[in-house]
């Protein structure tokens, strides 16, 4: 998989890129990510990105000119409406990140890790001018809440994507237990030692017997989804 990502901060992206299986995913080559700085595609001479908002109000509105280069760059020049369902396209996906858009969740990040190449916009400011609505094929937000920028967002959303990419995971199981995957929460897990501070590791889980430490966790996994999200089971 290819990933551009097209910031007006790509320094941002140095820390969390280069550590942990995302940068193992990169050494073993299961996914390219570059960064491309907006600024770099500015035609004005002093390379400003943003200007003030037509019709007055706070805030600065980060140009179109600079972003739809930077796209134009990768070689797309229009909107190619490309739906989620789509993946075998060859065309690259193109994302918004942005507080409007559809609120990122497992099925979503599954849908998007079948593309080949996926292009991520990061606005900043007071968001992009609105005609960037021409050149993008979705919008997603990470929750309902403000950001400064779209640069953590695409983190959270390349993150969560490259995670389940195979080969970046060692074990698969581990991914289908995970949360969400199966519609639950995952069950409680412990490592050593069995006593700390008084409070102990469930005994069945140092009894041997995987046919019940299975059921046992299983029994947990609902037991929580019920307690804290039952929205899960409900639309189940
Ligand atoms: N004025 C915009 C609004 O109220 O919808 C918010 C602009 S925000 C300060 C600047 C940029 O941060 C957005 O263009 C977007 O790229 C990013 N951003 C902020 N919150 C986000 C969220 N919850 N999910 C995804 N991107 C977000």
């Amino acid at each position: 998989m290819k990933i551009d990502i097209l910031t007006i901060f790509p320094k941002m992206f140095n820390g969390p890129f280069t550590e942990s299986l995302i940068s193992k995913a990169v050494e073993k080559k299961i996914v390219e990510i570059n960064t491309l700085d907006i600024r770099s595609f500015s035609n004005d001479k002093h390379k400003n990105v943003d200007d003030k908002p037509f019709g007055g109000g706070s805030g600065m509105v980060i140009k179109i000119e600079p972003v739809y280069n930077a796209i134009k760059s990768l070689g797309i020049d229009k909107k190619n409406n490309t739906t989620s369902k789509r993946y075998c396209t060859k065309k690259p996906y193109v994302i918004y990140m942005s507080p409007q858009g559809i609120k990122l969740n497992n099925e979503i990040v599954k849908n998007v890790s079948k593309f080949r190449h996926l292009v991520i916009i990061c606005g900043h400011y007071e968001g992009i001018d609105e005609r960037i609505s021409n050149y993008i094929d979705n919008e997603i937000s990470i929750g309902d809440y403000v950001l400064t920028g779209g640069e953590i967002p695409a983190m959270v959303l390349v993150d969560s994507i490259v995670r389940i990419l195979p080969g970046v995971v060692k074990q698969k199981s581990s991914l289908k237990n995970d949360s969400f995957f199966n519609g639950l929460l995952d069950y409680p897990c412990y490592t050593r030692p069995q006593v700390f501070n008084k409070h102990k590791v469930p005994k069945i889980l140092l009894s041997g017997n995987h046919r019940k430490i299975f059921e046992w966790r299983i029994k947990e996994s609902y037991k929580r989804t019920k307690k804290r999200r039952p929205d899960l089971l409900c639309n189940s």
